[in-house]
């Protein structure tokens, strides 16, 4: 561990005094991570005094804060006094962090990587002191930073420690998977009600309830309204050009900012299917405004309604599903916030790539809605729900496309990596570490970029650090001209279609030809073990967990032909690497699927000669797909 000699203003650090001016939970949490990590880069450790500034004491680091809902803080010197200032209670704590950034502190991974597990081997706290010797900062040093994104949450096991989502910025409670909106941590931006984040109209209008005596307010299918069905998202959608259910749907949300005040956002959202009503009126608005247009058409109903009582609060609803035939045919309410839902997103490509298919249609669908609504959130899918363990390549592209999603005047990200995953082999922590520090600063350059990827790599993999960036640089670029989907893992062609096989198949997950798979995995084999021969133990286990995408890709494309084959020592030898990547899956907690991993489904280890592309993955929705 370094230790450091720090100066402030050319001042020692042992000569200052902290001063909370208003002491909140917040800002004395802020205050006493200050002095823990300066205590542990210097050895000294500082007086803090709340409220009243210490009479006489010149040289002191003032934490202030004001009201303000945009994340920003200021930090500068006036005078002998080194000022964090917040502009709310949020950015206090975020202004210490960004002073401990500056002298050489980096928070690279949280403690654990998951809820209710605390002594699995996978993830430990990295955090590093990356300065040494003498550090000053200047007299002259001044900061000034304002969150780009109002609304950053990733939902991650990167991402399940609160404390360290602080660290990182991360300022959103979505879904409740943790408590970041305690005091502590200067609260965090919320939907109203529990777990209503989104497919919330079975739960505004629910069918138990009003299904026998209101018919009329739910889809009517197959020339017959849906009296019947859970609350939630099996429930038949709304009849969205039946008005009469929104007093109901008002009633339900006034009950809702009860039981959560603070909440900044409020959820109207479709249920997680496609049961749209197809009754004559609703199908003269689809018509008319498309899905999208007659939902909108909906909330802005409810948008009147709730605006009046509730002014501050976004209605929030998704492009998603059926309702992502986005069109500038209806303008949303003021306070209506679309967040745009994109399943076939290509990660090969930055979302402004003009010479993607997938990407040129997805930007053009958030250049449209960025004309009907005043806000708009993405819920960004990182991730290939269908394979778990399928390392993306969106390492150099992802800049590109986050700082796009700025232009087009996003304002929130909710970005979804492997959810239900306690583990994953596909670098999430580094990607939850970039993405987080995208969510604050899309603009950065290029080489601000590359030198976070750096500096995380050598923190968390250790002196040999470098033979795993060759690897990342390999497969982020393995070929510059194919596109994906990375919800599924489908390949896509030029024109934006699914590519099949003979038998009309869609083909999945084959970012190169089939003879380059054992030699390229041969070689990122050998990169880990350099990698691995300069680590300490823990770096080691993270290399392992690292090297099982390689391990499972090799054997997803190569397995079944070698079964079918004649060649029975191969076979042996093959069975044996498959025995080798389950026992991985469960030493390391991974999952190899998202939906499927839900459910417990271990059949494959009873049968290591089962070939890993014939496991069963998500839901094949591919074939019957409209692309
Ligand atoms: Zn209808
Ligand atoms: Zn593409």
């Amino acid at each position: 561990m370094n230790r450091i000699e720090l100066t402030l203003g050319g001042n020692r650090i042992e000569d200052y005094t902290v001063v909370v001016k208003k002491p909140t939970e917040a800002t004395v949490y802020a205050a006493s991570e200050l002095v823990k990590y300066l205590l542990k880069a210097t050895g000294k450790a500082l007086p803090v005094v709340y409220g009243e500034e210490e009479r006489g004491a010149k040289r002191l680091i003032v934490l202030a804060h004001g009201q303000a809902f945009k994340d920003g803080f200021r930090l500068r010197f006036e005078g002998e006094r080194l000022c964090l200032t917040g502009n709310n209670e949020r950015s206090a704590i975020y202004a210490v962090y960004e002073f401990l950034e500056r002298i050489g502190w980096r928070f690279f991974a949280q403690k654990a990587s998951y809820v209710g597990v605390d002594h699995g081997p996978h993830t430990w706290e990295c955090e590093k002191l990356l300065s040494e010797g003498k550090v000053d900062i200047p007299s002259d040093f001044s900061v000034e930073q304002e969150a780009v994104f109002d609304y950053r949450d990733g939902a991650s096991f990167a991402l399940n420690d609160e404390a360290f989502c602080v660290k990182l910025r991360i300022n959103a409670q979505t879904w409740g998977s943790r408590d970041l909106a305690r005091a502590q941590y200067g609260g965090a931006r919320t939907f109203a009600g529990k777990g209503c984040e989104g497919h919330t109209f079975g739960k505004l209008v629910p069918i138990g309830k009003y299904g026998k005596t209101n018919p009329e307010f739910f889809a009517e299918l197959d020339g017959v309204r849906k009296t019947e069905g859970v609350d939630w998202d099996n429930a038949p959608q709304l009849c969205m050009t039946n008005y009469a259910s929104v007093p109901v749907a008002l009633a339900t949300m006034k009950e809702w900012m009860a039981q959560t005040p603070r909440a900044e956002y409020i959820s109207v959202s479709q249920n997680d299917n496609r049961s749209f009503c197809q009754c004559a009126s609703c199908r003269a608005s689809y018509a008319r405004y498309g899905y999208f247009g007659t939902l909108i058409r909906y909330v802005n109903e409810v948008a009147v309604g709730f605006a009046k009582a509730y002014p501050n609060v976004k209605i929030h609803t998704y492009a998603y599903a059926g309702t992502d035939d986005i069109n500038d045919s209806v303008k949303a309410h003021k306070n209506v916030m679309v967040q745009w839902c994109p399943t076939r997103a290509c990660r090969n490509h930055a979302l402004n790539d003009r010479d993607c298919a997938l990407n040129r249609a997805t930007y053009g669908k958030l250049q449209t809605l960025s004309k009907v609504a005043n806000e708009i959130f993405v819920y960004d899918y990182r991730h290939c729900l269908r394979y778990a363990m399928l390392n993306l390549t969106d390492l150099f592209t992802l800049r590109e496309t986050m700082r796009t999603y700025a232009e087009l005047h996003v304002k929130g990200i909710y970005s979804e990596v492997n959810i239900h995953a306690l583990n994953q082999c596909t670098f999430e922590e580094l990607r939850a570490y970039l993405f987080a520090k995208l969510v604050w600063d899309p603009y950065m350059s290029e080489a601000e970029y590359d030198r976070h990827i750096n500096e995380f790599l050598e923190g968390y993999y250790g002196k040999g650090w470098r033979r795993i960036r060759e690897y990342l640089d390999r497969w982020n670029s393995i070929d510059p001209k194919m596109h994906y989907t990375s919800f599924y893992g489908a390949m896509i062609s030029d024109e934006g279609k699914y590519i099949r096989d003979e038998q009309g198949n869609a083909r999945f997950a084959e970012f190169m030809p089939k003879e380059e798979v054992a030699p390229f995995c041969a070689w990122a084999n050998g990169k880990f073990d350099e990698a691995a021969r300069e680590a300490d133990y823990g770096q080691k286990l993270r290399i392992e967990i690292a090297r099982t995408n390689v391990v499972w890709y090799e054997l997803f494309h190569r397995m079944e032909e070698v079964m079918r084959g004649d060649d029975e020592a191969a076979k042996a030898e093959t069975t044996k690497r498959c025995r080798d990547l389950c026992s991985r899956m469960r030493r390391f907690m991974m999952k190899y699927t998202v939906y499927i991993g839900m459910t417990n489904t271990t059949y494959m280890y009873d049968d290591f000669s089962l070939p890993v592309s014939q496991w069963r993955y998500a839901n094949d929705i591919a074939g019957g797909d409209p692309l």
